[in-house]
């Protein structure tokens, strides 16, 4: 079996032809969406994932600004720019691009944003709303995720779904996500015996390790779908995933690639969250 490939950049490319009529349309009737992106500190990839997000704003014409604070930004002064954001009516969408300097907690920042321009979703009254069934902004990663599935009509109700890693932004929420559409669901993690014993019954397989070409074929039941999450970044600058694409493709019966895989279709959510914000504060000050 060779595995069919699900291009994210192909269906992301859809999606914003899509939302560019959207957008348009709200402008129409005053709603100008806008995304606002705090950038702390000059890490290089921190900065290339902001110049991402505004890029793909900009293609939609969703509106974006990047505030850019010093390495030094107390977190008080990090604090008081989000609440004036809050209190910004032209802001829908508020993201602080991860990781922070030591001396400020991300809880606490991640909090202060309001949970109705939370269009990152991890705030905890989101990831409580996404628990509990109900409407929210889902965090990009895992919501690009079951849009790829949907897309190619991939059944999950009644499936195995196996997901390794359980971090707070992909591993945790995607698991959830895949509950809320009836899979039966098993979270791995570093400590889990035995993988292979999951990870080869699983109908649905979703990697976000962050360990270059970590599960390769022998992992994998026959016709499978595999989702890599995993950005690693080789000796030679390339990008590869946590799986072993090579191997896996001639088992699996779906699988994303890495790079257009996951990763363009993580912003391509937030884009989506962004119109769904301006949506829902318009409406609400209606
Ligand atoms: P974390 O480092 O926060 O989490 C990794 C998880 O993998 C942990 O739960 C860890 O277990 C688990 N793990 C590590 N080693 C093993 C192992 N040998 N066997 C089983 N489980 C293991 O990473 P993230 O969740 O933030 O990201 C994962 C990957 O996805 C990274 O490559 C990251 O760059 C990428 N990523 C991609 C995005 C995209 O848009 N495509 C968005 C976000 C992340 P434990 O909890 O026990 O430590």
């Amino acid at each position: 079996m060779t595995a069919e490939i699900i291009d994210g950049k192909a269906l992301s490319f859809e999606l914003k032809e899509k939302m560019k009529q959207e957008v348009a349309d709200l402008k129409t009737v005053g709603i100008h969406p806008q995304l606002t992106v705090v950038l702390v500190g000059d890490h290089p990839a921190s900065r290339s994932y902001v110049n991402g997000k505004k890029k793909a704003c900009d293609e939609t014409g969703i509106g974006s600004r990047i505030i850019e604070l010093p390495k030094t930004v107390s977190e008080s002064e990090l604090l008081a720019h989000i609440h004036t954001l809050n209190n910004d009516p032209q802001v829908h969408g508020i993201l602080v691009q991860l990781p922070l300097p030591d001396h400020i907690s991300e809880q606490m920042v991640i909090e202060t944003i309001s949970p109705e321009k939370d269009v990152d979703g991890f705030h905890p009254v989101s990831i409580g709303r996404m628990m509990t069934g109900m409407d929210t902004f889902l965090s990009c990663t895992p919501y690009g995720i079951i849009t790829m599935l949907r897309s190619k009509n991939i059944p999950i109700e009644g499936k195995h779904a196996v997901v390794i890693g359980r971090s707070n932004i992909v591993g945790k929420p995607v698991a959830q996500l895949l509950i809320n559409e009836d899979a039966t669901v098993t979270t791995c993690h570093s400590k889990t015996k035995h993988l292979h014993q999951y990870t080869q019954t699983a109908d649905i397989l979703v990697v976000a390790v962050g360990k270059a070409h970590a599960i390769d074929a022998s992992y994998i039941k026959e016709g499978a779908t595999v989702i890599d999450v995993g950005i690693n970044r080789l000796e030679d600058g390339s990008l590869t995933g946590d799986v072993d694409f090579q191997s896996v493709k001639e088992k699996a019966a779906y699988l994303t690639p890495v790079p257009r895989g996951v990763g363009p279709m993580t912003i391509t959510m937030l884009l989506k969250n962004t119109i769904k914000a301006a949506k829902g504060l318009e409406n609400r000050e209606g």
